[in-house]
């Protein structure tokens, strides 16, 4: 008999429909003989609609009242689901983030875990119950706050409570029948990758394949939590993400995928003065605003340092009105110019090993976009990731061009279904 724990994401509960399918799916775990803890996200976009009510109401709503808002989703999937396993014949309970134990800190909106204390989880398992759990939620230790886990949280709850109940498995069940090399609703010749080491998908998440959240993955390799994803539509065998080291040897080409990422904001700071102390006063503008910075780039004025220059930031799009808000109101003190915002940006990255030391791959990457007929706005390199910044509107064809290149994609000819091909290694990075 194995502990279990399960995640359903907001696709998989979107109807009471497909709440009674999961609850099916369920129950047949439980069956096996398995207990079995149940994290749900909210249903279908509930989340977005109760962000598109927030900003109705007020444009910058308090942080706090935002967590409030948004930790209403989950436990109506929660009960629900545990109303139709229950319809099923098998005992159950829904919990919420709290009661199920999730600690945190105090950072609304983006809240980390800082314990897990599931003794309410194991007196229901004890119980024989199935226990459902709401995701993306927890309390504030010092403040008893209900904060929420940042978007796509579910996961990290999922994978946070396998971790502090040593289950033997996490199973993220989507709408994709695992982790593909690139969208597979952008690349259709995507390639399902059976296996992945923490590493290669802590990339894959932080350049934006959100089929995993990226702190869940960080939380997963720390705690060494075996996390498998497959479709909650089907019984494909998905992606097992794991540290198995024989899985990089034998799995792991030199690229492993491409990722994109729209959710970002460019911010540009004009005629910033200069020295440090003009750049030093945006930086903690923006910090103690709490806006995550993903890049930053300086671009000196004409005239050299002492003429000042602009700053051009990417932010997550959901920070751009706080970031607003807080450099115009410390206009006067830092002195720049003006201010520029331009959400139709994208980040498209190449993901993989040795970026930097094969100097051929970024000439390749860049060749590439030039070909597909995508202007670079900027360009950054890492050893595991060659990330680009383009016009969103080019993110499609940037993404297929790379991911057709690096030779990432199903053979062509005689190509089987995505959850049955042979995963053979990439091997196209020139020397
Ligand atoms: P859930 O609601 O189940 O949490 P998400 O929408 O957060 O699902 O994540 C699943 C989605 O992630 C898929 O529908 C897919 O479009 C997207 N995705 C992005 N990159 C990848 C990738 N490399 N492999 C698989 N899915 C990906
Ligand atoms: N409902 C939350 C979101 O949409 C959390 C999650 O689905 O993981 O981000
Ligand atoms: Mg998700």
């Amino acid at each position: 008999m194995a502990l279990i724990v399960q995640k359903y994401g907001g696709s998989s509960v979107c109807s009471t429909e497909r709440i009674k399918k999961v609850a099916e799916r369920i129950v047949a775990t439980r069956a096996e003989g398995h207990d079995v803890v149940v994290v749900v996200s909210a249903m279908g976009d509930t989340t977005d609609e109760l962000l598109q009510l927030a900003g109705d109401v007020a444009p910058l709503a308090p942080r706090r009242e935002l967590d409030m808002l948004l930790t209403a989703g989950e436990p109506i999937s929660g009960a629900l689901t545990a109303m139709a396993v229950h319809a099923l014949g098998a005992e159950s309970c829904s919990l919420s983030g709290e009661q199920a134990g999730v600690i945190t800190d105090g950072a609304h909106g983006r809240a980390r875990i800082l314990q897990v204390t599931p003794g309410r989880i194991r007196q229901a398992l004890d119980r024989g119950a199935v226990v459902l759990v709401a995701g993306f939620q927890g309390v504030c230790r010092d403040s008893g706050e209900i904060t929420t886990l940042g978007r796509g949280g579910s996961d990290t709850t999922a994978i946070a409570l396998a971790a502090a109940l040593k289950a033997d498995v996490c199973e993220i069940y989507t709408d994709v029948d695992g982790v593909y090399t690139a969208d597979p609703r952008l690349v259709p010749n995507a390639r399902r990758l059976p296996r992945l080491t923490y590493e290669a998908m802590q990339e894959m998440a932080a350049a934006g394949a959100r089929v995993l959240a990226q702190r869940s993955v960080h939380y997963a390799r720390r705690h060494g939590v075996t996390v498998r994803v497959s479709s909650s539509f089907g019984t494909g065998p998905g992606t097992v993400i794991c540290a198995d080291a024989e899985a990089v040897g034998a799995e792991q080409p030199r690229v492993t995928g491409v990722a994109h990422d729209l959710s970002g904001a460019r911010l540009t700071v004009t005629g910033v003065p200069g020295g440090a102390a003009a750049m030093a006063g945006v930086f903690r503008t923006l910090a103690e605003a709490r806006v995550d910075l993903d890049t930053a780039v300086h671009h000196a004025g004409r005239g050299g340092g002492g003429q000042g220059g602009d700053l051009t930031l990417v932010l997550p799009g959901s920070d751009g009105p706080a970031a607003l808000a807080a450099l115009r109101a410390s206009r006067r003190a830092i002195g720049y110019r003006d201010l520029g915002y331009d959400e139709e940006i994208g980040k498209v990255s190449l993901i993989g090993s040795g970026m930097r030391t094969h100097s051929g791959v970024i000439a390749m990457c860049c060749e590439t976009l030039s070909a597909a007929g995508v202007n670079i706005a900027a360009i950054s390199t890492a050893e595991t990731r060659i990330s680009v910044l383009c016009h969103s509107g080019q993110v499609p064809s940037a993404v297929r061009s790379l991911h057709e290149a690096f030779g990432l994609g199903r053979p062509t000819r005689g190509a089987g279904n995505c959850a049955t091909s042979r995963n053979e290694p990439a091997e196209k990075v020139p020397a």
